[in-house]
């Protein structure tokens, strides 16, 4: 830290990224950023291999401000209106910009175990923070969240970390409760089978739901991230970004995301294959006598009593493969292990079966 750095940052203390290996490292199966094992849609692979030509490798020229095209594609793929969309640069951009527009000068609330993202969020925003415990079996309380009509809520649905669903029903109550304020549903994994929140938009003009293309349309390095929510919330985001950076989403990230969003087959085919993989790595782990959390998601958050999660991280790192331990205190004895293909957790549960063998 140099002296220079304004007083109000000097304790901050900014999330910390899985690791991301260099090229030219060991190669590793890398489940530890909820990547998606498989490629993005065949028109995203077309349209990288004519960079030079349009839409997508006008790169003298700025990207969209109003991101049209996405916009759009998006807007069909919902059934909804353009001016129902916001994309940001990765759905980390859509959340800091939510902070901001309906958290500055209130009280957020949001889970104990959940996105790490958002307590960063609050402090580097100067967001007064409420943190929600979740119960015993990692479940949201929908009560926590009825107690006070002014606060805004934050619910990672399936939650972070967990990969725990909340069902519609109780989110309906917290968003019948809050009608002051905004209630953001961070829906970065529900592709994976849980139930969009969505539907409700045209109930609750207190509902913003934020979405990702960086999972279930394998899109992580081209970050974008998109919010659905009624005009009026919309334009309240683009009243941040237009103050912040009005080309958030770079030109080529808006043209393959685009036509990620139209392969509606692809991304089905996608989703369907994670989600027999999860079930697959679940019901292995489980025969191994591990306790698995029935997640929604594609991670799973896996538990050994003979191992810690930090020893089980690390003897999976010394065989390649990349799992992500939080030293957090809930959850310390758990790894989340990210969904990949089919022979990415045959190979993990092959390590983890050697890994318990030496420590019996
Ligand atoms: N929300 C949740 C719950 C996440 O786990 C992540 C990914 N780490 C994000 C949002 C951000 O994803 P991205 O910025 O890649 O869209």
């Amino acid at each position: 830290m140099s002296k220079f750095l304004s007083n109000a940052f000097a304790g901050l203390v900014p999330y910390t990224p899985g690791e991301q290996p260099q090229p030219g490292q060991r190669p590793v199966i890398k489940l530890n950023t909820n990547e998606n094992p498989y490629p993005p849609a065949p028109a995203v692979r077309q349209l990288l291999q004519q960079l030079d030509e349009q839409p997508a490798g006008q790169l003298r020229l700025y990207s969209d401000p109003e991101v049209t095209d996405l916009r759009q594609a998006v807007a069909e793929f919902y059934d909804l209106q353009p001016e129902q969309v916001f994309v940001g640069n990765g759905s980390d951009e859509v959340l800091a910009f939510a902070f901001l527009a309906y958290g500055k000068g209130r009280r957020m609330a949001f889970p104990d175990i959940t996105y790490a993202f958002y307590n960063v969020f609050a402090a580097l925003f100067d967001v007064e923070a409420r943190l929600a415990p979740l119960d015993e079996d990692f479940n949201i309380q929908p009560v926590d969240y009825l107690e006070d009509a002014e606060e805004t809520v934050v619910l990672a649905n399936p939650n972070a970390i967990t990969g725990k669903n909340l069902p519609l029903v109780a989110l309906e109550q917290i968003l019948q409760f809050h009608t002051d304020s905004m209630v953001i549903v961070d829906e970065a994994y529900v592709d994976f089978g849980g139930e969009s929140a969505v539907a409700l938009l045209p109930k609750y003009e207190n509902l913003l739901v934020v979405q990702t293309l960086s999972k279930s349309r394998s899109l992580a390095g081209a970050r974008v991230g998109i919010a659905l929510g009624q005009p009026a919330v919309i334009a309240d985001l683009n009243t941040i970004k237009f103050s912040f950076n009005p080309y958030n989403v770079n030109r080529v990230s808006q043209a393959l995301a685009a036509a990620a969003v139209r392969d509606k087959a692809y991304f089905a085919k996608c989703c369907q294959n994670i989600m027999a993989n999860r079930q697959l790595v679940t019901e292995g782990l489980e025969a191994q006598g591990f306790q698995v959390l029935p997640s929604l998601a594609n991670f799973v958050l896996a538990r050994h009593q003979l191992l810690d999660g930090q020893q089980l991280y690390q003897k999976l790192k010394q065989r390649d493969i990349l799992v992500r331990w939080f030293d957090e205190p809930r959850i310390r004895d758990f790894v989340r292990i990210s969904i990949g293909t089919r022979e990415d957790m045959q190979q993990l549960l092959a390590a983890v079966a050697e890994i318990l063998q030496e420590v019996r």
